[in-house]
């Protein structure tokens, strides 16, 4: 039998389900609710929205929104069901969660190739059958063991989300561009310059500025290697200096010399569009986030943040390492994943990937390669995300919001950022235009 096994009755894992059996293809979708739930999981239905009720702007000028685009092109269940219980919230889509869940669990459990499973999935399952691994960031204790081990320990359990900047918000007066002791890479590092005046103003507003509690399954036990920058500094006043702001090697080639303290940015993307501040994971509130880092960070009065900081538990595997294109397990091929467990996040990126998922599954089970939806798509650039492709090489591997950054550079002028995204979504239409025919 072809039956296809799906973990997880989450976005990602219906979405794969529903995919898979609109193709013909028999799933057991193996989702451990209601007898046992994550801390942050509450219905008993399936694709449970955990926390905001919104998938985001429907703009397709948008990357997300642009996303919701592909998705109903691509017959999405999730979007198909977002769309019938949508509840008014200006241009972003909005649900009714309970009705959104109701809607998901309907369609599927009606299916007649879907047989819901609810049951908790323990170990890997073994091939030679695919199986869609779907079970999203709070994955159950036991499975995550499994799935640590099948991947070498590359297997994160916390987030710890560095704050991105747009480039072209950064002061080109006061940032310069310099790798520590010039090592290589000079061109993918800028420099903000504090004296010590500034720096010590910088330390005092991230003592006073306001946090966001941890959930309660959040114990905040954090790693050594990624302290949160407000946890560095309640330690004492000169740590950032001597960790992730230290300056030396890095002499402002302006005037030669070396500042009090610096912060580094590291390029985030191929054409160098934006710019992730290294080392500085923080559990600062995003309203905190953007005065304390405009204010009083040299070069960034005018920043334009792609991503704010941010820590909370996250079990993702390190997908450019160990998924094939396909994203299956490169040494374990009958194993596929989806969702948030492969580093993408949010609602709308996790049922996108799987979708994707599905259709690699359908490419192994027809004998077909299978095809990547193309790179200049939204569906192309999580997938150019989830292969590395977007990123620089010996970038540390980070879960990612669609963002244009993701997307191969455009290529002309486009005067402005209304025209560049709307270049961005004109591009994307016509290579998914392409793709399916
Ligand atoms: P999930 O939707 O979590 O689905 C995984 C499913 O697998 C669950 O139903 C779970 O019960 C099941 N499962 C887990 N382990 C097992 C097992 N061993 N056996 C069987 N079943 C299992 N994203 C946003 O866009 N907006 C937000 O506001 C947002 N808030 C979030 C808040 C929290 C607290 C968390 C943890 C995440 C949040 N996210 C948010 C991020 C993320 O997009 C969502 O978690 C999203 O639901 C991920 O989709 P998924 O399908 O990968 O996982």
């Amino acid at each position: 039998e072809r039956r296809v096994t799906v973990v997880g009755g989450g976005l990602a894992g219906s979405e794969a389900a529903w995919q898979l059996a609109r193709a013909g293809v028999p799933v057991t979708l193996r989702e451990m609710k209601p007898g046992r739930r994550s801390p942050a999981h509450h219905l008993d239905g399936l694709a449970e929205l955990v926390c905001s009720n919104s998938l985001r702007s429907d703009n397709p000028d948008n990357a997300v929104g642009l996303l919701h685009e592909e998705l109903r092109r691509l017959g999405s269940l999730v979007l198909a069901a977002a769309d019938a219980t949508r509840v008014p919230a200006g241009d972003a889509l909005a649900v009714d969660r309970v009705r959104f869940s109701a809607a998901v669990t309907e369609r599927l459990t009606a299916h007649p190739l879907v047989r819901v499973a609810h049951e908790e999935v323990t170990a890997l399952p073994e091939g030679p059958a695919p199986t869609v691994i779907a079970t999203g960031p709070l994955t159950g204790d036991a499975l995550a063991e499994a799935i640590a081990e099948a991947c070498g320990g590359r297997l994160h359990f916390y987030d710890a989300i560095a704050p991105i900047v747009a480039a072209d918000s950064i002061d080109p007066a006061i940032a310069y561009a310099k790798s520590r002791y010039d090592k290589g890479g000079g061109a993918d590092y800028l420099n903000l310059p504090f004296d010590e005046p500034q720096y010590r103003a910088f330390v005092a507003a991230l003592l006073a500025g306001e946090k966001v509690a941890p959930h309660a399954f959040e114990e905040p036990s954090y790693f050594e290697g990624c302290l949160p920058i407000e946890v560095m500094a309640e330690r004492g006043p000169d740590v950032l200096a001597y960790g992730p702001m230290k300056p030396v090697g890095l002499e402002d080639p302006r005037t030669g010399r070396r500042p009090f303290a610096v912060a580094q940015l590291r390029r985030e993307d191929e054409a160098g569009t934006a710019y992730n501040l290294v080392g500085f994971q923080t559990r600062l509130t995003w309203p905190a986030q953007r005065r304390i880092f405009r204010e009083l960070m040299p070069g960034l009065a005018r920043a334009e943040f792609v991503r704010m900081g941010q820590i909370h538990r996250n079990t993702f595997i390190e997908a450019p390492r160990l998924l094939a294109p396909d994203l299956s397990h490169r040494e374990r091929p009958h194993l596929f994943f989806a969702g948030q467990i492969t580093g993408v996040e949010g609602y709308v990126e996790s049922t996108a990937c799987g979708l994707l998922a599905a259709r690699a599954v359908l490419d192994r089970l027809a004998g077909r390669p299978f095809r990547p939806p193309p790179p200049a798509t939204a569906l192309g650039a999580l997938h150019r995300h989830l292969t590395g492709a977007a990123h620089p090489p010996e970038t540390p591997y980070q879960p990612t919001n669609v963002v244009f950054a993701l997307f191969p550079p455009l290529e002309g002028r486009h005067r402005g950022k209304a025209a560049r995204k709307q270049a961005h979504a004109a591009r994307a239409r016509q290579e998914l235009a392409t793709w399916l025919a």
